[in-house]
């Protein structure tokens, strides 16, 4: 699993305990979750 930045939208990789975006900057992120979507019955 991993990280995506709010800002820029990059995937992020964590350096041991820093995590902030190397592209932008930001420390804020989004944990990149694998299984998003699920199969919704509408009936
Ligand atoms: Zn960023």
């Amino acid at each position: 699993m991993g990280y995506a930045c709010s800002r820029c939208g990059r995937k992020v990789k964590l350096i041991d305990q820093f995590i902030r975006c190397t592209y932008c900057g930001s420390r804020v992120l989004i944990k990149e979750r694998p299984n998003i979507a699920r199969e919704i019955s509408t009936d």
